[in-house]
């Protein structure tokens, strides 16, 4: 371990910091997928936090660490939608000023849900990086704080308290499947769950479409790769060509980091719907369709974790309905 590795005594922290701001979401078996795979499987319902994602936990954590000259200045992020959503919400029960900055690729409707929680929109360019480049620019010239997606120690330990909740309601699991992006869910994850129980596997799922964290895996240091839509546009994104936390965290931390086509992830959501009766957005189908595609052999239990639920509702019902690809939404 490096000192830019998160612990579990932060994450324990980050824990008591946040108690009263997020909701503790349930761990549920699911019959269907327990059948499939033959081991108990289980489903930690994140989708139901509010904001409708886990990302409330981090963005609050986050906020509990400012000065209160900091609180003054503001704060802003870069995001494909979840991030800047729970920021503006935990922001606003703080009374801080919020600017959001996100691409174009960001659907609609995850802009109209930050702008009616207060906080201020910024569109630029048509990647991650542009809006980053903004984001700069306001810490640089205007004072703000920048409240990163997931490559910042207290955004880790937050989304970190979710892997505490999983041990607790599945003392016993075997193998955990967190979606992946930056970073962020899985680093603080897997530092809770392999620090409480090191034979735990954590398994990383990501979709085939621009996988920034398996292609720096891959090539040994953190890589830019081209944006492209996926249904699991909340896997978007790179993780930063000076990645300092979550790249080593994960490449550590994480046992493998599996890849989905987007008929596999639309499979997922669609499985989410018709057995389990939930609606989750593609980012948090893809372990489930992992599972589904046979891509998952484990002693079990096994526990997967459906992150978020913020899907444009036109979109899952085009899914659901057997069209998979988001251009006929
Ligand atoms: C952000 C997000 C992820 C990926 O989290 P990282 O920390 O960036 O890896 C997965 N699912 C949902 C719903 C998200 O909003």
């Amino acid at each position: 371990m490096t000192d830019n590795f998160v612990t579990l005594a932060e994450i324990e922290e980050a824990r008591r910091a946040i108690a009263g701001r997020i909701v503790r979401t349930p761990t549920i078996v699911s019959p269907s997928l327990s059948e499939l795979a033959g081991v108990p499987v289980y489903l930690k319902l994140e989708h139901r936090q509010t904001t409708g994602s886990f990302k409330l936990r981090g963005a609050s954590n986050a906020l509990s660490h400012l000065s209160d000259d900091e609180k003054r200045r503001g704060v802003t992020a870069a995001s494909t939608g979840n991030h800047g959503r729970a920021l503006a919400h935990a922001a606003r029960l703080e009374g801080v000023h919020t600017i959001i900055c996100m691409s174009r690729l960001v659907p609609g409707n995850k802009v109209d849900e930050i702008r009616r929680l207060g906080a201020e929109i910024r569109i630029i360019g048509n990647s991650q990086d542009d809006a980053q480049e903004e984001v700069d620019r306001l810490v640089s010239e205007d004072g703000l704080v920048m409240v990163p997606p997931f490559d910042d120690p207290a955004v880790i330990a937050g989304q970190g308290t979710m892997g505490l909740e999983i041990i607790e309601d599945v003392p016993d699991v075997d193998t955990v499947l967190v979606p992946v992006s930056g970073g962020g869910l899985a680093a603080g994850v897997a530092a809770a769950i392999k620090g409480l129980r090191p034979q735990a596997k954590i398994i990383g799922v990501s979709m085939s479409a621009g996988a920034a964290m398996r292609a720096s895996l891959d090539a040994g240091h953190p890589v830019l790769v081209e944006e492209s839509e996926s249904l699991a546009d909340s896997l978007g994104g790179g993780i930063g060509l000076d990645n300092r936390h979550t790249f080593a965290m994960v490449r550590d931390l994480l046992d493998d980091i599996l890849l989905l086509s987007e008929d596999e992830i639309a499979a997922g959501i669609t499985h989410a719907y018709a057995m389990e009766r939930e609606i989750v957005e593609g980012a948090a189908a893809v372990g489930i369709g992992a599972i589904l595609a046979g891509r998952i052999s484990a002693a079990g239990p096994i526990v997967t974790i459906l992150s978020g639920r913020n899907i444009d509702m036109n979109q899952h019902r085009h899914v659901v309905c057997g069209n998979t690809h988001p251009q006929e939404a």
